[in-house]
């Protein structure tokens, strides 16, 4: 058997006989090694320290320095201190063996040497170190794993005796300081924790599993965790690893925080708040049971940060935070519901943005009263920095199953409930409905859109010539805002109006309409179209602005622009909303020299003895009548009615969204003062409206003597 380890293992040859080492080189080579030469003892050293042999065969008595000497020698060299040295020696008295092994030889083979078997020997030695040499190497690994290791290690058997401790570098002290090899752990231990180990022993031995468990300790007056794992050690022995895991906990625990919790309030984020819905969701599946989502915006807080900057604004949500989380408590839930296993959860979306979640809810109406409370619990006057707030909610609810069975759609349709409480008005709880869906979506992307509209360039305005039927002159246009916008192309003020109104962006707006028609005023200033008026439509919300008139006063002071040549058109709702402070806002402006004309008119409910009061200058017939005045006598009628109470009232009357011959002709016989509409000319942008109004007189101009003749 040629062993599989020394095949061209090196063997070094030390003697002082050239025979000798000729046959001992023979005998080797005949089984497989590699072999050198050295003559004497310290040839042996110097060839041992440049090629490092597997082993040595090694003659004791040599000239220069003799085999017991050198063996001496060499294993001074920490390299060689495994490198099997084995002595040929002739003599085997005790005394020579003994000094043989005192030198650090390995072994020793006596002359004469037997050829035969001298091969095998050797190999059988090599072989030998080769085994221990690869046990120490994993040996010393072991070592280091285990010093590397934090882990405390403990060896304990059936019983509970410890019988190998190593004290873990890190934490899990409070065990180590407890035990001893030798003592029972079982004993020595805390109860909770030395019955878990005693099954976890019991198990491992007999199943040669492995066991995990975490442990809790308390330890200088906080908590420690520990993490254990019992693993197989011997037939009647097992290992048990211990390690401090607190810090582990704690940085689990803050990724969780910072993850799941909103860093302001504490509350738990939008993330946290999606989780806990999709939970609720399931287990309302399981029990059949209901759950209520209510998405809750705080009116106005934009303003509010604007104004006082974030740090107020930060400090106010925490406010409300606390609020919302402490004073509209679970136990009122519960009082609510009646029922132990109602729950309910607030999270901080972002912003101003809450969501509160109420699980195991009984009935839509139950939802309702909490939400009834919030808003009526968030209202009272919250102090900070030394403000007083009083913070309105806008709140959208939803409930599963009624309103959505899955969380996308749950999710969109509060949040759209949520806006029409806004639309509506805000300060106010709305629960999703079936026909709110697509409407508001449309809304909600045209409100974001507003936002930039003006910003960027996005509006135009455009002009309606308005034209005097005696003469058909063009004694002012009618001043229409047309947007256009990046990715929807135009979208009509029918639309956008409205919805500008609601988020409160129709201030902006109108003061760019405002000064844009200025601007055209000034522009069109010492030309030929001098005295053209233009009309701009003003929305109720803005009408009630308390400095509408500083603001219409100064765009027109700023460029000099004569106050009669602005006309304000608002509706007849407008007027009737504060009918006392109306009157007196319009005296100003009216004698300021602006003109004052009633839109729409005939679709309210204006009352005559009203109309009286007002300071009024022109009133204009709804385009709904004058479209129908030659289909309907009723409109027909109401059309001529109109004119007539104006001119009672000494107001001119214009009728508007004429757009063919007949109502031409209808509205003339009626006396109507001015006809605006499609049939004459369409709202159209500065340019065009400045040349159509110059073409327009010189063509009226040519012709009216033509008719005159
Ligand atoms: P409005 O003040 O009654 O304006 C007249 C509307 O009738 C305009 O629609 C105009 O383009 C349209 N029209 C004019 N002649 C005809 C016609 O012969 N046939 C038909 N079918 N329609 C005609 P527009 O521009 O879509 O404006 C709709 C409403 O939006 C306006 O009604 C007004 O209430 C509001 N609006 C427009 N611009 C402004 C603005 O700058 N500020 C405010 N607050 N409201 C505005
Ligand atoms: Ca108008
Ligand atoms: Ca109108």
């Amino acid at each position: 058997m040629t062993g599989v380890i020394s095949k061209s293992s090196h063997i070094l040859v030390v003697d002082d006989d050239a025979t000798l080492r000729m046959l001992t080189r023979a005998a080797l080579e005949q089984v497989g090694f590699l072999v050198t030469e050295a003559a004497n003892g310290r040839e042996a050293v110097d060839e041992t320290l440049r090629s490092f042999p597997d082993a040595i065969l090694m003659d004791v008595e040599m000239p220069e320095l003799d085999g017991f000497a050198a063996c001496a020698q060499i294993r001074r060299h920490p390299e060689c201190l495994d490198t099997p040295i084995v002595m040929l020696t002739g003599r085997d008295d005790d005394e020579s063996i003994q000094e043989a092994y005192d030198c650090g030889a390995t072994d020793f083979i006596p002359k004469p040497i037997n050829w035969s078997l001298l091969g095998q020997r050797v190999m059988y030695i090599v072989r030998a170190s080769q085994v221990s040499r690869g046990l120490r190497d994993s040996e010393s690994k072991n070592q280091a794993f285990v010093q590397a290791i934090p882990d405390s290690m403990l060896v304990v058997n059936r019983q509970g005796m410890l019988l190998t401790h190593h004290r873990g570098s890190s934490g899990s002290r409070l065990i180590d300081d407890l035990v001893q090899e030798g003592d029972s752990i079982f004993d020595a231990l805390p109860r909770s924790l030395a019955d878990v180990w005693r099954t976890q022993i019991t198990r491992v031995l007999d199943s040669k599993g492995m066991e995990l468990s975490e442990h809790r300790a308390k330890k200088d007056a906080a908590y420690h965790f520990y993490e254990s794992r019992v693993v197989p050690y011997t037939d009647k022995s097992v290992l048990i690893m211990l390690r401090d895991v607190t810090e582990q906990k704690q940085a689990a625990a803050k990724v969780r925080r910072l993850a799941f919790f909103d860093t302001l309030t504490g509350l738990p984020n939008r993330q946290s708040f999606l989780i806990q819905l999709a939970e609720a969701i399931r287990e309302a599946e399981d029990t059949e049971g209901r759950i209520g989502i209510l998405y809750l915006d705080l009116d106005n807080f934009k303003l509010i940060n604007d104004s006082l900057g974030h740090n107020t604004g930060d400090r106010l949500l925490k406010g409300i935070a606390k609020r919302l989380s402490s004073s509209i408590r679970r136990d009122d839930y519960v009082a609510t519901t009646g029922r132990d296993s109602a729950k309910m959860q607030v999270s901080r979306l972002g912003g101003d943005e809450f969501t509160v979640l109420l699980r195991g809810l009984g009935s839509v109406e139950e939802a309702e009263a909490v939400a009834d409370r919030m808003v009526t619990v968030l209202k009272e006057p919250l102090s900070v920095d030394g403000h007083q707030f009083v913070i309105t909610p806008s709140v959208g609810m939803s409930v599963y199953p009624d309103d959505g069975r899955d969380l996308e759609t749950l999710m969109k349709n509060t949040d759209t409930a949520l806006h029409h409480a806004k639309a509506a008005g805000r300060d106010r709880v709305t629960r999703f409905s079936g026909t709110m869906s697509i409407r508001s979506l449309e809304r909600l992307d045209i409100e974001d859109s507003l936002r930039r509209a003006i910003e960027n360039g996005e509006m135009e305005l455009h002009y309606q010539p308005k034209m005097v039927l005696a003469n058909r002159d063009i004694p002012g246009v009618e001043a229409l805002v047309r947007w256009t916008h990046p990715d929807r192309g135009p979208i009509s003020p029918a639309k956008f109006i409205p919805i500008a109104e609601d988020s409160g962006m129709i201030m902006a707006l109108s003061e760019w309409v405002l000064h844009e028609a200025c601007d055209q005023l000034k522009s069109w200033r010492g030309t030929e179209l001098g005295s053209t008026n233009i009309a701009i439509n003003l929305s109720a919300k803005q009408f009630n602005l308390d400095d509408l008139h500083s603001q219409i006063f100064s765009a027109l002071h700023a460029r000099h622009v004569p106050f009669e040549r602005l006309e304000l058109e608002l509706t007849e709702g407008a007027l009737m909303r504060d009918i006392e402070s109306t009157i007196n806002s319009l005296k100003r402006l009216k004698d300021a020299g602006l003109v004052i004309a009633v839109d729409d008119f005939g679709t309210g409910y204006s009352s005559m003895s009203y109309l009286k009061r007002f300071p009024i200058d022109a009133l204009k017939i709804d385009r709904s009548f004058v479209d129908e005045i030659e289909k309907s006598r009723e409109s027909h009628a109401i059309c001529k009615a109109i004119v007539e109470l104006g001119h009672g009232l000494g107001m001119k009357v214009i009728a508007e969204g004429v757009e063919n011959g007949e109502q031409v002709t209808s509205l003339n016989l009626m006396d109507c003062d001015q006809l605006q509409g499609y049939f004459f000319a369409k709202p159209m942008p500065a340019s065009e409206v400045t040349r159509f109004i110059k073409e327009h007189r010189e063509r009226h101009v040519r012709r009216l003597p033509l008719a005159n003749q």
